[in-house]
Parts: structure tokens; C-alpha cells; sequence
């Protein structure tokens, strides 16, 4: 489960976040690529746009979902 104390400094602002833990395998930036890009300095993928509508929404949930080392969180998940 992804921690916010490890949230990477490049995610906007916001309810979804890629935290340290990601290892750059790139399905969510596949998956979703108007929410996630590559930082390539780092080696990570980061938040670049929250999403608004529900579709969207479900969208990165299921990114988060398919992230292999559960590095996408949310925080308003419990
Ligand atoms: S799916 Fe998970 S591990 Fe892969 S790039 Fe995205 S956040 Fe990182």
C-alpha cells in the first residue's frame, strides 16, 4: 500500500500520488497516460493531473490496481 510519507515531491497536488516504491515498469503511465508521466531523473512515474470525473476517476483506481508494488495511493482511501 502506497504511504503518503513516501509521496514523491513531483505529484500535484491532490488526492492521488505515486509514492517511492515505484520501479518504473510503466503500466500506469501505459494505462493512464493523461494522469501519469515519467520522471526521468528518478526513475518514477508521478501524478501530473488529478482526475475529475468519475470516469476518470475509476481510471487511475484501476491504474492503482494494476501498479505490481502498490505504489499509486490515495488518500482519501481509509
Ligand atoms: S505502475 Fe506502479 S511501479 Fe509501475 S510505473 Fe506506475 S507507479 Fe510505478
Amino acid at each position: 500500500m502506497a504511504s503518503i510519507s513516501d509521496r514523491l515531491p513531483l505529484n500535484i497536488a491532490g488526492r492521488f500520488f505515486v509514492d517511492s516504491s515505484c520501479i518504473d515498469c510503466d503500466q500506469c503511465r501505459t494505462e493512464a497516460p493523461d494522469f501519469f508521466a515519467r520522471d526521468a531523473e528518478n526513475g518514477t512515474s508521478y501524478v501530473t493531473r488529478q482526475p475529475v470525473t468519475p470516469e476518470d476517476i475509476e481510471l487511475v483506481q484501476q491504474a492503482a490496481a494494476n501498479c505490481a508494488t502498490a505504489s499509486i495511493g490515495d488518500e482519501t482511501a481509509g
